[in-house]
């Protein structure tokens, strides 16, 4: 039997039981009896899309529609299947997306970001297994015009991942899909890990060019905010990616490259998951490699007098700076044959690191003055010279610590040092006040190569990256604002660009300045998903400008 043939005999047996049960589509569509919608219902404890619906005399049809779920999940033809999937009666699609939605089982919040300072209530949760699944989400999105937004791990630390409509978790899309070792390339799907990647790569000799802090994140989540490691040779990682697959707002799949579909691929290699939903990624890959790390502290006036010498003079050079002690923490990192060695012990990370500084943190959330002694206590921690031998990958990754308020702008470089200079000014100014700010430390320095990606903040010019933070000890919440105003205002006026992945403040009219193919990226979105089923609240605000508060996935909105 042809397909076509067969999806019309299960669709016509399909739609005679939803009569039988009563219940017809346009109740599933928003004139339910009780007024819920579908998505609502779903994330009513206990409840699950199609699920009240379902009646004991709906069996037969759906053992029906089981085997039109079979014959449809069977089959991976995107093109006929796209047909088939506006043909799917809605109380079918219901229950074909019910086993990968993930129903609510409280009144709180179903999802925070990894610093648990964003949270929303999504209508609901889909979790697909297969890139089917993907178009049923995005079939019923556009049935009932809601926004559908991709969420990797939610790492990112504003509400970039956040929807109060349906959110859709790419975690289970996470399978290597293939592997080029001679030309150096890897094909994954979006929702693999970057612990997953390296582990899978290494099986292959293989490993990530260049690494950020931590390798928690998705390989889409990366890539579609640039995120960047250090190493001012090195571009953000999403100068990496090769290829892309892509679905689309309109159910198509497209592949794009720097050769097919370019303006697509470049708006979608930092496009903050507007530009559609990605599938695969095609990534450029080395051979795996050992990294060897040298760090060593040294005074903030020693730092700024060496500052372009200590830039150049490894592969990867990043720098954490103690403001309070006026100290910085130098690393330099470059490949190596060396044996594997890593340095330090979990006595001093993990004990006295970690664990009592938390305290200590927790403490001066009453006694602001702490914060100083917590800075020269941690420089004490790290002071002395170490040498480690260790992959790539752990040689990049660092241990965040705890839940954070986090910010993080992209400077140019030849800007870099009268930037840090003038934060040095104006922390030392605080520091004189009894009621000044007394930031958390360290403040975080790296650095990236030019790139021509439309939005990366490394767009046309070499890139000093300045991060601060704020962190949450044991998830209760410190002051920031204010620290990060002040910040913000010294790093603006040095053109600085906000990370994406970060809360900012900026409107379309300042980001149209400090990125000149801006409307360019517009474009590309008004062309592939007209209607906006991409755009969540905070694309909205950035990118269209509309007045959507940034405070709106707060705990405290105003
Ligand atoms: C502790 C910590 C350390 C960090 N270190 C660094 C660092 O060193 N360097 C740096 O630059 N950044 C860093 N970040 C930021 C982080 O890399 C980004 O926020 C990244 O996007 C998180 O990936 P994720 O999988 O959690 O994505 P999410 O936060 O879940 O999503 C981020 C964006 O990606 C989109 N997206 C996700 N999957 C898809 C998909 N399949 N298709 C389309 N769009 C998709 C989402 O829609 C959203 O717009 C750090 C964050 C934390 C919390």
């Amino acid at each position: 039997m042809r397909l076509g043939t067969c999806v019309r005999r299960l669709r016509h047996q399909a739609f005679r039981t939803s009569m039988d049960i009563e219940i017809g589509e346009g109740a599933l569509s928003g004139e339910c009896r009780d007024s819920a919608t579908p998505a609502q219902a779903a994330t009513r404890p206990g409840r699950s899309i199609g699920q009240r619906h379902l009646s004991t005399s709906a069996s037969a049809t759906y053992k029906a529609q089981k085997k039109f779920v079979e014959i449809l999940s069977e089959s991976a033809m995107s093109t006929q299947l796209t047909a088939s999937l506006t043909d799917i009666p809605l109380q079918t699609l219901y229950r074909l997306l019910q086993p990968i939605t993930v129903h609510s089982t409280s009144s709180h919040p179903i999802f925070s970001n990894w610093g648990k300072t964003y949270h929303c209530t999504p209508l609901a949760v889909f979790e697909p297994e297969s890139e089917f699944q993907c178009e049923l989400v995005l079939e019923l999105a556009r049935r009932e015009g809601k926004v559908v937004k991709a969420v990797g791990v939610g790492h990112s630390p504003s509400d970039l991942a956040c929807t109060n409509e349906y959110m859709l978790r790419t975690t289970k899309l996470n399978r290597l899909l293939e592997v080029n070792a001679e030309k150096r390339y890897v094909v994954a799907q979006g929702g693999i890990t970057l612990h997953d990647l390296h582990a899978q790569l290494a099986q292959h000799g293989l490993a990530m060019m260049n690494v950020g802090s931590i390798s928690d994140q998705t390989l889409a989540g990366i890539v579609t905010t640039a995120t960047h490691g250090s190493g001012i040779t090195y571009g953000v990682m999403s100068t990496h990616a090769l290829g892309l697959n892509l679905l689309l707002a309109d159910g198509s799949r497209v592949f794009c490259s720097r050769n097919e579909r370019p303006d697509l691929f470049i708006a979608s290699i930092c496009g903050l998951g507007a530009t559609g939903l990605i599938l695969s990624v095609q990534l450029e890959v080395e051979p795996a490699f050992r990294l060897k790390e040298i760090q060593e502290s040294m005074s903030f006036d020693e730092f700024m007098h060496r500052y372009d010498q200590l830039v150049y003079s490894a592969q990867h050079v990043r720098f954490w700076w103690f403001p309070s002690s006026d100290t910085v923490r130098c690393s330099y990192s470059d490949r190596s044959k060396e044996p594997k060695n890593p340095a330090g012990s979990w006595w001093w990370h993990t004990f006295w690191g970690y664990h009592v500084t938390q305290l200590f943190l927790f403490f001066a959330r009453y006694f602001l003055f702490l914060n100083t002694w917590i800075s020269h206590y941690t420089c004490w921690l790290i002071s002395s010279r170490t040498v480690g031998v260790d992959d790539g990958h752990s040689i990049f990754n660092v241990d965040c610590r705890y839940p954070q308020h986090t910010t993080e702008w992209a400077v140019p470089y030849r800007k870099s040092q009268a930037c840090l200079r003038e934060i040095r000014t104006w922390l030392e100014e605080e520091s004189m006040d009894p009621n000044g700010i007394r930031p958390h430390v360290p403040v975080e320095i790296r650095f990236s190569a030019p790139d021509d990606i439309w939005l990366s903040p490394s767009n046309g010019q070499r890139t000093c990256w300045i991060g601060i933070v704020q962190y949450k000890p044991y998830g209760f919440n410190v002051p920031y604002r204010r620290y990060f105003g002040g910040y913000e205002t010294i790093v603006a006026r040095h053109q600085g660009r906000p990370h994406w992945a970060k809360a900012h403040q900026l409107q379309p009219d300042a980001l149209r300045k400090l990125y000149p193919r801006f409307d360019d990226f517009i474009q590309v979105i008004e062309d592939v998903d007209p209607n906006g089923m991409f755009r969540n609240e905070y694309i909205q605000r950035h990118i269209f400008g509309m007045p959507v508060s940034g405070r709106i996935f707060k705990s405290r909105p105003a």
